[in-house]
């Protein structure tokens, strides 16, 4: 997570395409500590669980995972107690049981206190639609990091519009509109993903085109994959705590 210079290197060696996002006017390498950070936003204090409407698939609700599995299909091996599910690191990224296109998902999240470690490697987890798009998951209280590495961003393609952590400890909120990537039938994108993502009540993504799916240190692109696929929560050695997931599907758009 820190080989940020060699990787410029290489690309400059390799003459390879700078990524397509913009911001400031100008067009920013994945991970670069030179890009602008975002602005600090107090979201206020930390609120109680939301709860799921009439017609949400409740995902998470404090006492099981019959709704999740491991990446080899066994059962959930993350650790479930008061009410929360906490990474049980090194057990690897847990998915849905269902596969997913177009959602309204929500979710709550805290970060390990104290805190340990610094920048990508404090309060790291992550929110995987499709199981390939990366919501950032992080502890960004007072922790520098590159911007699209921040909670909030599209790893390493757009950060947040703004940081609006609450202290590691705390709940969060993610509240995240996701329209899925289409495909044409010889597998070239006829549209884009996109997202919004609103993280305790302050919107950090707006309606963002999702450029591919989520690499390190690399300009994403996309594979064709199927039209639902399962949900994702990232374990990145760290033991960051989930709870209150729920997600409403939505109807296709033409
Ligand atoms: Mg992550």
């Amino acid at each position: 997570m820190k080989r940020f210079p060699r990787s410029l290197l290489l690309w400059a060696l390799a003459g390879l395409p700078l990524a397509a996002a913009a911001q400031g006017g100008r067009t920013w390498p994945p991970n670069s500590m030179d890009r602008p950070k975002p602005p600090v936003v107090d979201p206020g204090p930390e609120r109680a669980p939301v709860p799921p409407p009439s017609d949400a698939i409740v995902l998470f609700d404090g006492r099981d995972l019959s709704q999740w599995r491991m990446g080899d299909s066994s059962p959930a091996k993350w650790i479930v107690r008061d009410g929360y599910v906490e990474v049980a690191p090194g057990t690897g990224t847990m998915l849905t049981r269902r596969a997913f296109g177009d959602v309204q998902l929500h979710l709550e999240w805290a970060t390990p206190a104290p805190p340990h470690g610094d920048s990508q490697e404090r309060g790291n987890s992550g929110v995987f639609l499709m199981g390939v798009y990366e919501i950032q998951v992080l502890d960004g209280w007072h922790n520098v990091t590159y911007a699209d590495g921040y909670q909030g961003a599209v790893y390493g393609q757009t950060p947040p519009l703004v940081n609006a952590s609450r202290p590691p400890g705390q709940w969060q909120t993610y509240d995240i509109i996701f329209h899925r990537p289409r495909f044409g039938p010889d597998g070239h994108v006829l549209r884009s993903a996109r997202v919004t993502v609103v993280h305790n009540g302050v919107l950090v993504q707006d309606n963002t085109e999702i450029t591919g799916r989520t690499v390190h240190a690399a300009v994403a692109h996309y594979t064709p994959h199927a039209d639902r696929l399962p949900l994702g929560l990232q374990d990145h050695e760290n033991p960051v705590r989930y709870r209150n997931i729920w997600i409403r599907e939505l109807p296709e758009q033409e």
